[in-house]
């Protein structure tokens, strides 16, 4: 049988709805005791209660200490699978953090729940045997961090929470899930590539993440300057910015803190196309960096990441490239 490391975080899998209030709050004894007696049909499971934290109160300073945790079991200890469980809100945030800095041979899934442990179609059950399932299967191997939920399995570069409260909420805009979870099998169709590992001890680097709109002026990029070492912006389209924003921006690259530019558009990549007054040409002139279909909040954990390794633009750019 597979030995799998169960590894709680906290989020709505661990919650009740409190009947009187309607109020959704983390539970002192976890609620999936009842599952994990029908997951030892499936596997060999070892507990650990690492935090019980919604997931709004998960930092990046906890993604990197979970992958810090999960090295240190894995050293002392053989596992053929890990599940982590995971509010779902910053759950794309820890998924993509684990996918850059944690170097392991075992498939590594996180997971969740929409509905709380005591609520009607409560999914935090059936998320974790799909979960298990996956963890256990050999072709779950080398396809780094994978998000499992409702059925889908996901990679952590492109999944992204897309639904406030429906179950079907993870979805991977452009790419589509990498496989199924059926009541016979576990069924991939894709296989992604994974092109960045970055050896992380600590998050030192305060980045910023701000988002376009139409007339946005300099005044937000600008107060970037003296308390970021950089800024992600949610462009417009394919890479576009107004041009009152400009001025700040040519500031803030003058001072040696990166900008990096993606789309507020859940599809598709900013790039640099146009060439007018704030179009992504003369933004990318100007020394902008470009990614690479990543979203907001991920790029921005990239880039935390990537500044604790280097702050030279080209470096940068390559590596936002990948
Ligand atoms: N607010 C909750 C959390 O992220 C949502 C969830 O887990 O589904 O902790």
């Amino acid at each position: 049988m597979k030995k799998i490391l169960l590894i709680h975080t906290g989020g709505t899998i661990a919650m009740e709805e409190n009947k009187s209030t309607g109020g959704v709050n983390t539970k002192e004894t976890h609620p999936l005791e009842a599952t994990l007696r029908e997951l030892s049909d499936i596997a060999e499971i070892s507990v650990k209660n690492y935090v019980n934290l919604p997931s709004p109160h998960i930092t990046p300073s906890h993604m990197l200490e979970l992958a810090q945790f999960i090295t240190s079991q894995t050293n002392s200890e053989k596992f053929d699978g890990i599940v982590i469980t995971h509010g779902t809100d910053t759950l794309e945030e820890t998924a993509y953090v684990l996918d850059l800095v944690l170097q392991t041979s075992i498939p590594v899934i996180v997971t969740g729940a929409m509905r709380s442990s005591n609520e009607h179609g409560s999914d935090g059950p059936y998320n974790l045997i799909s979960s298990v399932r996956v963890a256990c299967e050999e072709q779950s191997l080398g396809k780094g961090i994978l998000v499992v939920f409702n059925d889908e399995i996901h990679a952590a570069k492109n999944v992204t929470k897309t639904h406030t409260s429906n179950i079907a909420t993870f979805q991977s805009p452009q790419y589509g899930p990498i496989g199924i979870v059926t009541k016979r099998g576990v069924l991939f169709h894709h296989t992604p590539i994974r092109s960045s590992f970055f050896h992380v001890k600590n998050f030192s680097k305060n980045v910023v993440l701000l988002k376009a709109y139409a007339g946005m002026d300099g005044n937000l990029i600008q107060a970037a300057t003296n308390k970021a070492d950089g800024v992600v912006i949610e462009a417009l389209g394919q890479g576009n910015l107004p041009p009152a924003t400009v001025p700040a921006l040519k500031e803030l690259i003058s001072n040696g803190i990166p900008v990096v530019l993606v789309s507020r558009c859940f599809n598709g990549i900013a790039q640099d196309i146009y060439s007018y007054e704030g179009g992504g040409k003369h933004l990318k002139e100007i020394g902008a960096i470009f990614s690479n279909g990543l979203n907001g909040q991920k790029a921005r954990l990239k880039l935390m990441i990537a500044l604790e390794n280097t702050s030279e633009p080209d470096q940068l750019q390559r590596l936002f490239l990948q």
